[in-house]
């Protein structure tokens, strides 16, 4: 059948050449995934070279990343984890 035909091309249509991959948009997620998790981590390193806390824009308290007020809510989310 005609149409079957051409509903098998569509299908060829839609995969790559990448194997690693089903298909180009679940490929085009994780190169972008990848690129995106990259850019976050060297901004939390250059904001930790600064002295600017990670969480806000605010100077840290020195030999730790977070400001004043981060610091205290971390403190508290430990003890939270803690404490289950
Ligand atoms: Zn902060």
């Amino acid at each position: 059948m005609v149409f079957e035909k051409l509903l098998q091309k569509l299908k060829k249509g839609i995969g790559t050449d990448d194997p690693q991959y089903p298909n180009r948009f679940l490929r085009f997620y994780h190169h972008n995934q990848g690129r995106l998790l990259k850019e976050r981590k060297s901004l939390y390193h250059q904001k930790k070279e600064k002295g600017i806390c990670v969480r806000c824009n605010k100077p840290v308290i020195e030999g730790i990343i977070f400001c004043e007020y981060h610091q205290q809510k971390q403190v508290g989310y430990n003890k939270e984890a803690r404490e289950k």
